[in-house]
């Protein structure tokens, strides 16, 4: 007898992922991406689970929400926390990844399949087979008129941007020092650009001023509160850097004495050749990254090898259409996946796509869905999606607001939250 197939639509990190678990169920895996015949405005490569801006996955503390989601996540054999873990670079307790080899070993697990059929062509249109589609914020603009013609569906937007990366070799080292904040990790983790009182009021007024790109929309502020712009986060007050992106505090110099503020550099790639500025996503025009960035003490000579930009993000008002399982209500072959669908982040988008594929599983078997209720993050992400008011819907983070449980501390949540996937198995 033929597997039975599905579509995935995409290969990011909700695509990619919900097809290794189907594909390991046994299913034929029919995986479109339109890369690189069609790029996106911000991908830049080719692989499957390219990581598009930091390639950071956050804490992997369980009492953290996005750490406990990640959890859960390897409780379920989840091909891009496996992949992740196998490329992490040091980064204290957050968990950061080489994206190249993080990329190579997803497509590399993936194409071990025999029942995987790539193709890199652009959808549009929506099938009448099972499919999955995740593809995600950037999704190519005649797909998203397709997605606005099925029932209840509307795409909204909102803006992102990405942060500037530099070269290691550029770095001043005679200004700079290593240390994680209260050490927590490695203390070799981040490079650190400690400023005076002086150094920072001269570059906040430059900053205020710097001049940013054009950006058709960009006028109604869509932005996301989690990847604002620096620049935009700026004009509303220094505090707001010196408690924010800037804060020094726990990031004592050698010599003991505390900056007035720090602009943080973590390591982007295995090699340690590549520098991420933390928490400095922008959409500053070019040059005017490369002046600000080069008041930064250490920085005066750094080589900006990827600059900051900002993008437009799709999302659709899911809770008109899917149910807790990412299925549709009314076309119950058809499930959607990641950042489309209304999570927000790479992990969230990865854990959605999982959800998804197990339960196009349960409705392929003739099974009733699979269930991880509120009491998991995986599960209470999911209700958040199919039930938010659709009225003012936006993308969400994982946090422990949305779990049940409210009354248990963090360590009793997450621990009930393990022992349902578990009973789960994978
Ligand atoms: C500019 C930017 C910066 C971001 N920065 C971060 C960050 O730093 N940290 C974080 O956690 N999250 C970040 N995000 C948010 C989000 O986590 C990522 O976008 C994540 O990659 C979403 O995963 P996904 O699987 O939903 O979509 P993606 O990973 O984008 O995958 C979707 C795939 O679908 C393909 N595709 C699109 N349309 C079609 C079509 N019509 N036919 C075939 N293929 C198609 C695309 O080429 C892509 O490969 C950022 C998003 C953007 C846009």
């Amino acid at each position: 007898m033929s597997k039975k197939r599905v579509n995935i639509i995409g290969a990011g990190l909700a695509g990619s992922e919900a097809a290794y678990q189907l594909l390991k169920r046994g299913y034929s895996v029919r995986l479109y991406e339109m890369r690189p015949q069609k790029m996106t405005p911000a991908h830049v490569s080719s692989s499957f689970a390219e990581l598009v801006c930091s390639n950071s996955m956050r804490s992997n503390s369980i009492t953290n929400a996005v750490g406990l989601l990640k959890e859960e996540m390897r409780h379920l054999d989840s091909l891009i926390m496996s992949a992740a873990d196998h490329s992490s670079i040091p980064a204290g307790s957050a968990l950061a990844v080489d994206r190249e080899t993080f990329s190579q070993r997803v497509m590399e697990t993936l194409q071990q399949f025999p029942d995987l059929e790539v193709t890199n062509d652009e959808v549009t249109d929506i099938f009448d087979e099972p499919s999955i589609y995740a593809t995600g914020p950037l999704t190519s603009d005649a797909l998203a008129d397709a997605y606005s013609t099925l029932p209840g569906l509307a795409k909204l937007h909102f803006f992102d941007a990405i942060a500037p990366i530099i070269a290691y070799d550029s770095i001043d080292h005679s200004k700079v020092y290593r240390k994680s904040r209260y050490d927590k990790g490695d203390s070799s983790d981040y490079i650190n650009c400690p400023m005076t009182k002086e150094e920072f009021n001269k570059f906040y007024r430059e900053l205020i001023g710097a001049k940013t790109t054009e950006l058709r929309g960009f006028e109604d502020q869509k932005v996301f509160e989690g990847c604002m712009p620096f620049e935009v986060m700026a004009k509303r007050g220094a505090k707001t850097l010196l408690f924010g992106p800037m804060k020094p505090v726990g990031l004592e110099m050698p010599d003991g004495k505390k900056p007035y503020a720090v602009v943080q550099l973590r390591q982007d790639n295995a090699a340690g050749s590549l520098y991420n500025i933390v928490g400095f996503q922008t959409h500053l025009t070019w040059p005017e990254q490369k002046r600000i960035i080069q008041m930064i003490p250490g920085l005066e000579n750094a080589r900006i090898e990827r600059y900051g930009v900002m993008h437009r993000n799709t999302y659709l008002t899911s809770p008109n259409f899917l149910n807790k399982f990412y299925q549709s209500v009314q076309l119950p072959h058809l499930f959607f996946a990641g950042q489309l669908c209304g999570v927000e982040g790479y992990v969230e988008s990865a854990a959605s796509g999982l959800y998804a594929a197990l339960n196009m599983d349960r409705f392929l078997s003739n099974q009733p869905p699979l269930d991880f209720t509120k009491e998991t993050m995986m599960g209470a992400m999911a209700h958040y999606v199919s039930g938010a008011n659709p009225q003012n819907f936006q993308p969400m983070n994982a946090n422990y607001g949305l779990l049940d449980n409210s009354q248990l501390e963090k360590e009793e949540r997450a621990k009930r939250s393990l022992e349902i996937i578990d009973s789960y198995g994978n």
